[in-house]
């Protein structure tokens, strides 16, 4: 950037080095840029939510675990089947191995999550008589349910504030340099003393969407990215809004495009219609 500034009857450039988001941050700095990316994240997807179609915490429980190396869409095209064929604990304990394996297959990994399963519906029928618990130690304790999991449950399902570190947030709160953290669990804790803990959970949900609609991990929509200005990673994907713009993804891409100042004509209709990951 530069300025033009006067002495006398000199005149003077004075060249001014603007520094990027998040170099020498103090820490209450980085708080107040992560309230601002929060804010701006909340504006930008007021439809966030969780992607997995679910109507208790079961249903939940069981669509979170078939997720793992699937794609959300997928998961949903397979369980209004499965959450008919097994509505309860006890039918998922007593369930039918090749049967349920042939309901879940599309979704991979088909053997081990039918074992997941299985094991899950007995441990809930043994421990916690048929229902799924509310507390992150307890359900922990379960088959197929680690802690990214067991937020997730507690966020949607019980109501409790709950942080999910997925790939898309842990690449997105490095990108936004908010913690250096690589292990989930501390970086669940560093984000969680950034925000109030009332936010937790629908902040994840907006950090996942931006990951997979903007922030993409191999080419990010920098140049259509409403956290331009906030992001010290600025640069990483294409900064020229055409280029950019193709790169949205969603139904809402043009309304993404929009919110970045972009002009949304230049969303191509394949950037609508494409699969959000
Ligand atoms: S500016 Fe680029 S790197 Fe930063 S959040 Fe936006 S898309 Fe991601």
């Amino acid at each position: 950037m530069t300025r033009a500034g006067t002495s006398g009857a000199r005149r003077r450039l004075t060249v001014v080095t603007s520094s990027p988001p998040g170099a020498s941050e103090t820490d209450l700095g980085r708080k107040r840029r992560a309230r601002k990316i929060g804010r701006v994240l909340a504006e930008t997807h007021p439809d966030a939510h969780c992607e997995l179609d679910h109507s208790n915490a079961l249903e939940l429980a069981v669509a979170t675990i078939l997720s793992a190396q699937c794609t959300d869409k997928k998961v949903n095209e397979v369980t209004p089947k499965l959450f008919a064929r097994y509505p309860t604990a006890a039918a998922y304990a007593g369930a039918d191995r090749g049967e349920m394996e042939e309901l879940i297959r599309p979704t991979g990994f088909y053997r081990n999550k039918t074992d997941s399963l299985l094991k899950l519906g007995q441990a809930l029928l043994d421990r916690y008589d048929g229902k799924v618990p509310g507390r992150l130690a307890d359900l922990v304790t379960l088959p197929g349910i680690g802690r990214k999991t067991a937020n997730v449950i507690l966020g949607n399902a019980f109501d409790v504030p709950g942080i999910t570190v997925d790939t898309h947030f842990q690449r997105l709160v490095h990108r936004w340099r908010l913690t250096t953290e690589t292990d989930p669990v501390k970086i669940e804790h560093a984000i969680g003393a950034l925000y109030d803990k009332r936010d937790w959970t629908m902040l994840s949900h907006r950090i996942i969407f931006h990951g997979r609609r903007v922030c993409h991990a191999r080419k990010p929509a920098c140049g259509a990215c409403t956290l331009a200005k906030l992001c010290p990673s600025y640069g990483t994907g294409p900064t020229e809004p055409a280029a950019a713009a193709k790169l949205l993804k969603g139904p809402r891409a043009r309304d993404l495009a929009v919110a970045a100042g972009v002009d949304p004509e230049l969303v191509p209709a394949q950037a609508v219609a494409a699969e959000v990951p």
